[in-house]
């Protein structure tokens, strides 16, 4: 199988990408030095976990199907019992970021092997960040005992994934490459990986759309998300990020939709304050400014646009813009309140960013 390297140092991690790579997870387990492993899903991808629990057979200690967004701290102590009844030394965590969020809550908790089987684009798996929901509350940390120790990317896996979420999972991995280019602690390694990744949706998301089922295409962006998720666990994010988590914890929001909506729309808000560092994403997207392209490119896929459409009242946006100039974070342009409310009317209307 195929093993992807980066010039990034000091990430102990096993990854590999292939059709059919799901069928291995036992040698890889053992190859981690894991005896007793745990499965993880969300009770949507059950069946996931009993197919992998049948491929681990003598090495499985059991599967917990409870995983839920935003890592309920709840469940995640629910988990910690299952884990500690079975005895079990690993977790494996199949999904998306919420089931690979977990495993992480897990790991955190406990000694423990994470090997991870990703589903969506996310890439939480690249990264030693996780969020956590407690009474209502999220936060986030970060430390590298939390980034899975194996990643095997299968591509059968994501032709599952139906096309709108292909389309704005993609577009959440995308976030993290775009906003790595004008990182206030960037390096030429980092801009290298965030080029790569915005290179494989590029050119691998219009082909996955024209037959979802294409694996070479399927691993072409799975290798796109790879690339983003392992410069998100590299630099800081800025205005698009937080303004995604402002929006999803003040409204409850989708995650990837969210981020799919927004993306064009901070992009461009910084691109007066970043056009050096944001011209790749004009060129390779083919427009004079990178949030108008990549509007282009998302609304070509089918991208939703509108926070309307995702429900949000139009009385809520103050409320929003006011909680996002609150907390002050580095961000390539000064945001301002005003800046914000104007941004989020256009993201509100669904209009092509200005
Ligand atoms: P998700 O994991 O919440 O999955 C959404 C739904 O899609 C679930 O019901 C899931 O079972 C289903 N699903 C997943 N893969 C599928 C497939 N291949 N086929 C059919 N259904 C599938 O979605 P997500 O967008 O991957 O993760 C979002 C969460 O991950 C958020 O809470 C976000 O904060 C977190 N996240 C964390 C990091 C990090 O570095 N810590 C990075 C990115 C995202």
């Amino acid at each position: 199988h195929d093993v992807l390297d980066s010039d990034i140092q000091g990430i102990d991690q096993t990854v590999a990408f292939g059709a059919g790579l799901r069928h291995h997870v036992r040698k890889y387990a053992a190859q981690a030095g894991a005896i007793r492993v745990l499965i993880l899903t969300t009770p949507h991808q059950s069946d996931l976990g009993l197919e992998l629990a049948e491929t681990l057979g003598g090495s499985a200690a059991g599967i917990f199907s409870k995983a839920a967004m935003h890592t309920p701290t709840d469940i995640t102590e629910e988990a910690l019992q299952h884990l500690n009844e079975a005895g079990a030394d690993a977790v494996l965590s199949a999904g998306g970021g919420s089931t690979i969020g977990l495993g992480k809550a897990l790991a955190l908790r406990a000694p423990l092997v994470q090997i991870a089987l990703p589903t969506t684009y996310a890439g939480s798996e690249c990264t030693p960040i996780l969020g956590q929901t407690e009474n209502g509350v999220k936060s986030t940390m970060s430390d590298p005992k939390l980034r899975p120790d194996v990643v095997l990317y299968d591509p059968e896996l994501v032709t599952t994934l139906p096309v709108p979420m292909t389309v704005t999972s993609a577009i959440n991995a995308m976030a993290h490459a775009v906003e790595a280019l004008y990182a206030k602690d960037r390096t030429e390694a980092t801009d290298a990986l965030a080029v790569q990744g915005l290179k494989a949706f590029h050119e691998g998301l219009p082909a996955v759309l024209e037959d979802p089922s294409d694996l070479h295409a399927r691993e072409e962006t799975q290798k796109g998300a790879w690339a983003c998720g392992t410069v998100l666990g590299q630099v800081g994010m800025a205005l698009h990020h937080k303004l995604c988590h402002t929006l999803g914890g003040a409204l409850n929001l989708p995650h990837a939709e969210t981020h799919a909506i927004i993306l064009p729309h901070a992009t461009s808000y910084n691109w007066p304050a970043a056009q050096t560092e944001l011209a790749p994403v004009a060129k390779m997207f083919g427009a004079e400014e990178p949030g108008e392209a990549l509007w282009n490119f998302a609304t070509s896929l089918g991208a939703p646009t509108s926070l309307q459409a995702l429900g949000v009242a139009e009385t809520d946006l103050d409320r929003v813009a006011a909680l996002a100039a609150q907390n002050p974070y580095w961000n390539p342009r000064d945001i301002t309140q005003d800046g914000i409310r104007a941004l989020l009317q256009r993201a509100w209307d669904g209009t092509a960013p200005q």
